[in-house]
């Protein structure tokens, strides 16, 4: 029985942070960060963006310097998974026999690709995509391949598709909705995006599912339930994650929607000892009263962060506004609130002149915003005006004017 103070599972976003937290108010207290795959904690946005088109080397994807762990004490258990957590006991057993005892322990042990369950899904050349791994085996398919099947039109069927289009393939995309980026962005914004993948080539089949994969030592057609046929030599399905949920269901921590891990205000769980973050973890968020949680790159950082800092002893709320960006093409986009549901949207600028502010709006009441080339001393009055919530009525001709200073509509 090895005994630390801390114990991190998870070396993703959320797990590094909280180290990082950690050490920022707890310069002596012992730490072990334990994760299951053979990479120090490295983030995942230049996945499906810049490290798959190989723009940026394996360097920007680790989130720090080896050297960094040694020098902040950190002690990082690669290529070992936690099988179970006992909160009574205050313990963690690990696949490799060692049992693990804790004072403070954060689950950080976000998700995992999900694969369609067609036949097929499983043929050499089909690919998910959330570890580094993954990249590698899309770059290496991509580089004999010729033409590529995206399946999913949201963000990483959408950043895939548009990389692989920059390597050179012939690059289809098939979805069920009836757009790109449905759930998100209203429809001039889809329309623009379709012109800007048509323009790159990219075929976009919307309204259409996969019905099987075909091929012999390798994938090479799919069929689609509208009866057409695609030759195809790699298939990348980007169709959402299933949490890594079982230490938490097992170790009887109340467990919420889609068996997100319930925590506090301060990220704690239903076990007093022990945290969670990252995009495991639903949070009661301040700005929009309910409960969130949000598979995005920020939250993993704060959430992490925070929780780190509170395991050591601060206990403070976690209250940033959600945010997350994307890069499709040329066409980078931020947003901030949250879009889950949302009935209206109004637009500052103009999506022509490629800077404008989408706002969004829910029953009446601001939930986000959606900002592409938008000058810098918007940001911080954008973000305050989701912050207060304002209604429709009161803001919406005003942010439509453009001689209107964001700043003065925040009360
Ligand atoms: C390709 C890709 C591109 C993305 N691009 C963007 C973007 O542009 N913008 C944005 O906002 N967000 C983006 N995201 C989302 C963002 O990366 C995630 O929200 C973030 O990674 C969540 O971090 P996390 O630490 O909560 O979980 P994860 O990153 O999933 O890390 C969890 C870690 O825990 C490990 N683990 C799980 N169970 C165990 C166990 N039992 N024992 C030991 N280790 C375990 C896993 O192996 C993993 O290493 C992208 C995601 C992907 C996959």
């Amino acid at each position: 029985m090895q005994p630390y103070k801390y114990v991190i599972i998870g070396g993703g976003l959320a797990g590094q942070r909280a180290g990082d937290g950690i050490r920022q108010v707890d310069a002596e207290g012992t730490v072990a960060l334990v994760t299951a795959e053979h990479h120090m904690p490295y983030e995942r946005p230049p996945l499906s963006k810049g490290y798959l088109t190989g723009q940026k080397g394996l360097d920007r994807v680790y989130l720090k310097e080896d050297d960094y762990y040694d020098q902040n004490n950190i002690e990082v258990i690669t290529g070992v998974r936690a099988t179970k957590v006992d909160p009574a006991a205050r313990s963690v057993t690990l696949d490799d026999g060692r049992v693990l005892k804790y004072e403070r322990l954060l689950l950080a042990t976000g998700g995992r690709a999900w694969r369609l369950p067609i036949p097929g899904n499983d043929l050499p050349g089909v690919f998910t995509l959330r570890t580094i791994e993954d990249s590698d085996g899309i770059r290496q398919a991509a580089e004999s391949g010729k033409q590529a099947l995206v399946l999913g039109g949201s963000f990483i069927g959408s950043e895939v598709a548009s990389s692989l289009a920059q390597l050179g393939l012939g690059v289809t995309m098939v979805f069920p909705e009836g757009r790109l980026l449905e759930l998100i962005v209203p429809e001039e914004l889809s329309a623009l995006l379709h012109a800007k993948y048509g323009a790159n080539s990219i075929r976009i089949l919307s309204g259409t599912k996969p019905e099987r994969l075909e091929g012999d030592e390798r994938v090479r057609q799919a069929v689609l339930d509208s009866g057409e046929t695609l030759a195809v030599d790699l298939v990348v399905m980007g169709v959402g994650i299933r949490l890594n949920r079982g230490l938490a269901r097992d170790a009887g921590l109340e467990l919420g929607e889609r068996d997100a891990v319930i925590v506090d205000e301060t990220l704690r769980t239903s076990d007093t000892n022990i945290y969670a973050a990252g995009d495991i973890a639903a949070w009661p968020d301040p700005t929009f009263g309910k409960r969130l949680r949000v598979e995005h790159w920020d939250v993993a950082r704060r959430q992490g962060l925070r929780a780190g800092r509170n395991m050591a002893g601060e206990e403070k709320p976690y209250t940033s506004l959600p945010y997350f960006f994307s890069d499709l093409f040329d066409f980078s986009f931020e947003v901030w609130g949250d879009l889950t549901t949302w009935d209206r949207t109004v637009t500052r600028g103009t999506l022509e002149s490629g800077s404008f502010a989408l706002y969004y709006f829910d029953q009446g009441k601001m939930v986000g915003v959606l900002a592409v080339g938008r000058p810098d001393e918007e940001r911080k009055p954008m973000q305050a005006l989701v912050k207060a919530r304002p209604a429709y009525e009161d803001v919406a001709a005003r942010l439509v004017d453009e001689g209107e200073d964001v700043g003065t509509l925040v009360e």
